[in-house]
């Protein structure tokens, strides 16, 4: 077993065993880097070209009756401003977004007990009927399959549910034992079984991470076969348990975008606001290393600094119009172009 010869099965058989993904991820040289990332740029630029998609991100609610251990908006965090938007306010942001070019809003926020299934259908019919050419994703944690399926016959396209981590053990390390690995997985699946265009994913260098993890992770995705996947790393924040741990590397999950890239050639897959974050140009990077999808903020600004899953993070202080002015700038600097288009997996 060498490094060459498990990227060049990656790159035509896109697969790769547990153990050569371990072995894969624990002997990377630069060389190694560099080869994935051509590879992986390249599976991209046949599938989409120089196209990149952009998602309009409304962040509708920061409050949360969940306690996952890394994340700012945890409910144990009083520290936290809580807010949440209102119908009108979404559909304004929509509004603005459409403007701007956006052809898919993505509603995003923690599991606020405020959004039930009747105030949730009310906002996606209104959203779907003001733009019927555009695609709505929801991100709104584990609401269980009778929800989803309410949410799916209101006319959403698309769910977000990171699954965080595949493996069991590490998952309980990350959050209280209200919440479940399998469960997580459980919704991920019957969201695909409803028609959902599906999204799963990780944070790199999550506490307690380790290469089997991460290997389980990519297999895991195997087993799924999700439309999109969300990754980026984990940023601590100064307000919960994980408050003194590292943040993940840029490198790693550089490297893990593309050899996703390469297991999944039409997979959507996101430059993250979390790598532009640890990096000023790491959603540049993520697009050379295989990623073709970002997501500027259309919240009101107003609440962008209080949506705080960790510190730091950027954008928070620009309007929508100059977010996404921002972005297309340093995708022309890189050779792609940002495009008007609900941007959908593409055997649909
Ligand atoms: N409540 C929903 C959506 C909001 S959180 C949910 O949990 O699915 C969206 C994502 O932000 C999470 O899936 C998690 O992977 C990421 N996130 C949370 N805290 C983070 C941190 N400290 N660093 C990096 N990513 C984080
Ligand atoms: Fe809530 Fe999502 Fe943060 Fe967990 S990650 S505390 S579910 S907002």
């Amino acid at each position: 077993m060498n490094n060459q010869d498990i990227i060049q099965k990656l790159t035509t058989e896109h697969t790769a065993a547990r153990d050569e993904l371990i072995f894969l991820l624990d002997n990377l040289t630069d060389s190694d880097r560099e080869a994935l990332r051509k590879a992986a740029q390249a599976t991209a630029r046949t599938q989409f070209g120089n196209r990149i998609f952009i998602r309009g991100l409304i962040e509708l609610s920061s409050v949360c009756k969940n306690d996952c251990y890394y994340c700012g908006l945890r409910r144990s965090n009083q520290n936290a401003v809580r807010y949440r938007l209102t119908p009108e306010q979404i559909l304004s942001c929509c509004e603005q977004g459409y403007a701007l070019g956006f052809r898919t809003f993505v509603l995003q926020g923690g599991e606020d007990g405020y959004f039930t299934d009747a105030v949730m259908t009310a906002i996606v019919r209104s959203i779907k009927q003001a733009y019927p050419d555009c695609a709505v994703t929801l991100s709104l944690g584990e609401r269980g399959e009778a929800s989803f399926q309410r949410l799916r016959e209101a006319g959403a396209d698309r769910y977000l549910l990171r699954h965080e981590t595949a493996d069991a053990a590490h998952y309980a390390r990350l959050h209280p034992a209200t919440m479940r690995a399998e469960e997580r997985q459980r919704q991920l699946f019957a969201l695909k079984r409803l028609g959902f265009q599906t999204g799963a994913g990780f944070m790199v260098g999550s506490p307690y991470q380790t290469t089997a993890n991460l290997a389980d992770d990519l297999l895991f995705l195997q087993r799924l076969q999700p439309q999109m996947c969300g990754i980026g790393p984990f940023i601590p924040h100064k307000d919960t348990p994980f408050r003194d741990r590292p943040a993940g590397s840029l490198e790693l999950t550089l490297t893990l975008l593309s050899v996703i890239r390469l297991m999944h050639p039409q997979i959507l897959l996101p430059a993250t606001t979390a790598l532009g974050t640890i990096h000023p140009k790491g959603r540049e990077m993520g697009i050379l290393h295989g990623a073709n999808v970002v997501m500027p903020n259309l919240s009101p600004e107003e609440h962008r600094k209080d949506y705080s899953l960790y510190d730091n993070k950027i954008c928070t202080g620009d309007e929508a119009a100059a977010c996404i002015r921002c972005l297309a700038a340093r995708m022309r600097g890189i050779g792609y172009q940002i495009v008007t288009d609900r941007g959908d997996y593409p055997d649909r």
